[in-house]
């Protein structure tokens, strides 16, 4: 049986004041079974591991390499070390704002593991490429060249995120979640084999909120969700943990 992760994405939201968000949040987290995942600013993840009890906590990227002349980074033992156990990596503002490549991604999950972080993996496609009937050629494509082949279920967790659905309030139908998350199972399954393939999670993100976490949550493969928006305020992000329980 996979864990439900109900997973915040607050993106560059939040100064300290956001974390009194997680006392709510944590009590939802202590109510049910699935876990629950923050990925605060980073400047936020050693003063929010006070407040977060059962809440995991996580990066929202870091650098593929341990340490060095890197200015502005954050390699993934540092993310550790303030409390994270978790890291995302290739969010599609990272692949758009930073350019990140499957291939860089891939390295940046090899570094979190070696720190002992967990990846959540972000895959998704455009709308251009979604309209072009793209969409599994290009999710396709992204899990081959942004995951290492030290792959695990506990090591790893997919989110398939279309990019137009991303803070659009635009979601795909329950059908096509569905298609997409039965083809990211057989994929993981094809190339890590049975054990590995159906034990790593899957997440749907984008432009979930309350009123369609349930319907998202029973779809077929959907193991939980990658919350941007509706993740920063306890009174929006409860009741998507609570779908989930
Ligand atoms: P959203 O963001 O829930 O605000 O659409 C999701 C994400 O980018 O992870």
């Amino acid at each position: 049986m996979r864990t439900k992760l109900a997973a915040g994405n607050w993106k560059m939201n939040g100064t300290r004041a956001a974390l009194e968000e997680l006392s709510a949040m944590a009590t939802a987290a202590d109510k049910g079974t699935a876990e629950v995942l923050i990925c605060p600013p980073a400047t936020l993840i050693a003063s929010a591991v006070e407040q977060a009890g059962p809440i995991a906590l996580g990066g929202q990227d870091c650098h593929d390499q341990p340490k060095g002349a890197h200015t502005g980074d954050l390699s993934a033992k540092m993310l550790a070390d303030a409390g994270a156990t978790y890291v995302i990596l290739g969010h599609s503002e990272r692949r758009t704002d930073h350019e990140e490549t499957d291939a860089l991604i891939r390295n940046k999950c090899r570094a979190a593991w070696s720190a002992g972080l967990k990846a959540v993996v972000c895959v998704g496609e455009t709308l251009d490429e979604f309209e072009a009937s793209n969409t599994l050629d290009i999710i396709g494509g992204q899990l081959a060249s942004s995951i290492p082949d030290e792959a695990t279920g506990h090591n790893l967790v997919v989110a398939y995120e279309p990019v137009w659905a991303i803070g659009t309030g635009k979601v795909p139908t329950v059908q096509q979640i569905g298609e997409v998350h039965d083809f990211i199972r057989s994929r993981l399954e094809r190339r890590f084999g049975a054990g590995v393939g159906r034990s790593v999670r899957l997440l749907y993100g984008g432009s979930v909120k309350a009123a369609n976490a349930e319907e998202i949550f029973l779809t077929s493969n959907v193991d939980g969700a990658l919350v941007g928006g509706a993740s920063l305020k306890a009174e929006d992000f409860v009741p998507i943990i609570d779908a989930l329980n």
